[in-house]
């Protein structure tokens, strides 16, 4: 163990919330009981809301950014978690109540902490994320609901975090998927991860009628506002549409036609406190299914010193995939 030690920290400066590289020690961290030196985090969608200032994540200051880590148990008062336990942690308000994974050591709750599949290194299971756990979350929600495997299953949002995990966690469970995306260059990266046919977004984005000819049999939305009403007013009778983001929007500007007249379900997917049996399985699916290689061909890694550029890049959607954050750089 060493101090003192770099984090991603979020202060109010001159009225405005700012992210900056701060040092800490370990008499800094919360009072939690378990404590963990981080290998990596991640760059998700909500951290560049927060790192960049886009929107108000962090609800108290100063606050440690970065939404999800992976590491190895240092210190325990637990005693489900011993020294050398390596660990994954997604969710539960880091970086927005709770201190977060934009450091090199964290104190944690000992109920956040998940045993990071033996398949997994820390680097990969940060290359997935809350971005692809979330995915994991939102395909076993749809096959929880059914899924007729005779028809597409649409992913929007493709090219990014969610979207790329979606398609491939998809694909290796044997659906047709159709990749929904706003950048045409990237349609042999989406192909090579398993998309069947890639579609311009813009398809989506305008407002049409209520219902319109049935098109998929479910769907992995990551954009919401017009583009989930029209994937719900294009979705199949008994079809399922499983709403994870806002990256295009935080409105639902549709009509309750296709839930009442073609049974169609609307399921929410919430990574941030969802139970732990609903984790684990998405972990597992994780596991299971997706290929490393596919993982390492949608991952890059920086350091904690590139999170700020980065951060604007993920709002303005220009990242591809998925990025590790190397604490440690
Ligand atoms: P990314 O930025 O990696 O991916 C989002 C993708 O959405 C972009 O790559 C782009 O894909 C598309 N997109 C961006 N802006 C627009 C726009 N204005 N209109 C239409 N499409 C757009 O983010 P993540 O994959 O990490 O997260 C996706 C969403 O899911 C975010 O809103 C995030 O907050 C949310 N999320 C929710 C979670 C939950 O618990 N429910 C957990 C994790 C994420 P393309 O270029 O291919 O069109």
């Amino acid at each position: 163990m060493a101090e003192p030690f770099e984090a991603m920290v979020a202060e109010e400066v001159d009225g405005k919330v700012v992210a900056r590289l701060a040092t800490l020690t370990f008499a800094d961290l919360p009072d939690h009981d378990v404590l963990v030196e981080i290998a990596c985090s991640t760059l998700n969608y909500k951290d560049g809301l927060c790192v960049s200032g886009a929107g108000r994540i962090a609800r108290r200051l100063p606050m440690v950014c970065g939404i999800d880590l992976a590491g190895t148990v240092v210190d325990s008062r637990s005693p489900d978690w011993k020294p050398g336990d390596r660990v994954v942690v997604n969710g539960w308000g880091l970086s927005e109540t709770e201190w977060g994974g934009y450091s090199r050591y964290q104190c944690l709750k000992s109920q956040w902490l998940m045993r990071l599949p033996d398949g997994f290194t820390p680097e990969q299971a940060m290359a997935i994320g809350t971005a692809g756990y979330t995915a994991a979350l939102a395909v076993d929600a749809l096959e929880r609901h059914g899924i007729d495997k005779g028809r597409d299953v649409l992913v929007t949002g493709a090219a990014g975090g969610v979207g790329s995990v979606a398609i491939a966690l998809l694909a290796k469970a044997g659906y047709r998927v159709v990749a929904s995306t706003g950048r045409p260059g990237e349609a042999d990266y989406l192909r090579a991860l398993g998309a069947a046919e890639v579609i311009d977004r813009a398809t989506l984005a305008g407002k049409g009628g209520p219902l319109q000819k049935e098109r998929w049999g479910a769907a992995v939305d990551s954009v919401g506002g017009q583009t989930l009403a029209t994937v719900l007013a294009q979705a199949t009778t008994n079809g399922a549409v499983a709403a994870c983001g806002l990256a295009g929007g935080n409105d639902l500007p549709g009509s309750v036609f296709p839930f009442i007249l073609r049974g169609v379900a609307l399921l929410g997917i919430d990574s941030v406190y969802a139970a732990m049996p609903r984790r684990v399985a998405a972990w597992n699916r994780l596991d299971r299914d997706l290929d490393r290689g596919l993982l390492a061909r949608m991952t890059t890694v920086a350091g904690l010193t590139d999170v700020p550029r980065l951060a604007h890049e993920i709002v303005a959607g220009q990242v591809r995939g998925r990025v590790v954050i190397d604490v440690a750089r």
